[in-house]
């Protein structure tokens, strides 16, 4: 008998975490953390410290009290026993936090299995930003390449490569005693490698799937435009073509595509982009697996921004060692200021500060990363800063941004493409709509087997 058992995914936007079984094989697919979790009890400083394991998570039902999965300190000061885990294996579809994060969590013995890319990500971002998953402690870590076939007891699992809003993203096809289940991860359709998800999608059509756990992120929002990556460059060149200052732009770091859409227009325009050392960092990190990047120390498009620090001189030891690499490509607020049209930068919410020592003119600010900030109501006093901001310095605000994850139309022509026997909607809060493509449609319930 093969079933699934949702513990994240479901009736929400992100959070994955599925557990398939069957006969004597147990694998998860992701196991990420919501993007909302823990925002009923924990309030900027009021957050679980390093030292608590699970027992906070426990207290407030955050995390699923499942017996033999948890690693043994995690489970130090719970009542939950630590036991062997009687899990073959966690399979993680990208490095996106909603599907890898609480992989900390696990018993380090359990084997782990990633491509090579998220692994490189995983990695970095743990650097940058300790709290995100740590994967310091598992000594059972397996990386895989699209079109790889691994065997956990009678189970295959083929990893085939999509395009999502991160590289290194994942689908899965997995054999089982009733057939083949296909788990689409996150992926889109309409940008730079587009071919990476039409090949799983082929490879899943041919593989005649019984089942298809398929993300449906956008399947709630009515036909809107769906914006390519190829249209958000165009319009980035036409902003900063029109500047007559400098240009700021903010998109996620890890958003490589988006990355390469700003650096092609910053050359377009003879403009230098200048990024901060924390995403020179990332850059450099991710040269190795993705070849065409372009190189940050070697690149005379590229400049790295260092802030003023302690000594005031900008001298090496005011900066962490891994900054102090990217110094012979340093520029300075004082370099911006004077010559600010031969500028393209970087700039997150938290780094605005610097505008007043760039002391911006005629800047444009093209804010390039998920609609939610700019609509969600809980982020209602960030972009009321955001607003002051660019009020206070005369910048212009423009949106020029295109998801992640593919729009309701393309869903639909994946449903019919694959012909699965059923759909399982995950990764969505309109699971009911994908009614409209498929004559079989089964809803998950949080922490309810479902059997096939
Ligand atoms: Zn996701
Ligand atoms: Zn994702």
């Amino acid at each position: 008998m093969v079933s699934i058992t949702a513990y994240g995914g479901v009736n929400e936007i992100g959070g994955n975490k599925f557990l398939l079984e069957d006969k004597d094989a147990r694998i998860y697919l992701d196991f990420g953390q919501s993007f909302d979790f823990g925002t009923d009890f924990f309030y900027e400083y009021l957050q679980p410290r390093a030292a608590h394991g699970l027992e906070v998570y426990f207290e407030f039902g955050l995390i699923p009290k499942i017996p033999r999965l948890y690693s043994k300190t995690m489970l130090e000061k719970t009542d939950l026993k630590y036991e062997k885990p009687d899990i073959d294996a966690v399979f993680i579809s990208h490095s996106h936090s909603d599907h890898v994060n609480h992989v900390s969590f696990l018993d380090e013995s359990i084997p782990i299995y990633m491509g090579h890319g998220t692994h490189r990500l995983v990695e970095t971002y743990h650097k940058l930003y300790p709290q995100f998953c740590d994967l310091g402690e598992h000594s059972n870590l397996n990386f895989f390449k699209s079109g790889d076939k691994i065997k956990i007891k009678h189970l295959t699992i083929e990893p085939i490569h999509v395009e999502h809003s991160v590289p290194g993203s994942y689908g899965f096809i997995i054999h089982t005693s009733k057939g083949p289940i296909v788990y689409t991860g996150d992926f889109r359709l309409h940008g730079p490698k587009s071919e990476m998800t039409k090949e799983f999608i082929e490879k899943a059509t041919q593989a005649k799937p019984y089942a298809m756990l398929i993300e449906g992120t956008r399947m709630g929002s009515e036909q809107e435009h769906n914006y390519t990556e190829a249209e958000v460059e165009n319009k980035v060149d036409e902003i900063v073509k029109e500047s007559k200052g400098i240009v700021f732009g903010y998109f996620s770091m890890s958003n490589i595509d988006r990355f390469m859409s700003f650096y092609r227009s910053a050359v377009k325009t003879r403009r230098k982009l200048i990024i901060d050392t924390k995403f020179a960092y990332i850059l450099d990190n991710m040269k190795e697996k993705i070849r065409d990047l372009p190189d940050v120390m070697d690149d005379e498009n590229i400049a790295v921004y260092f802030r003023l620090s302690k000594s005031g001189t900008y001298s090496e030891k005011d900066y962490y060692l891994y900054e102090r690499k990217y110094m012979p490509k340093m520029i300075t607020y004082e370099n911006i200021a004077r010559d600010q049209k031969k500028f393209l930068m970087h700039m997150s919410f938290n780094k605005l500060m610097e505008l007043v020592y760039i002391q911006p003119k005629g800047a444009d600010y093209i804010y390039s990363s998920s609609e939610h900030f700019l609509e969600g109501e809980e982020n209602e006093d960030e972009r009321k800063v955001l607003e002051n901001w660019m009020r206070h310095f005369g910048v212009k605000f423009h949106k020029a941004h295109c998801s992640g994850h593919a729009c309701r139309k393309d869903l639909e022509d994946v449903i019919k493409a694959v012909e699965p026997e059923i759909v399982i909607p995950i990764h969505t809060e309109s699971a009911n709509d994908f009614g409209k493509f498929h004559g079989k449609i089964r809803i998950l319930e949080k922490e309810k087997r479902m059997e096939m």
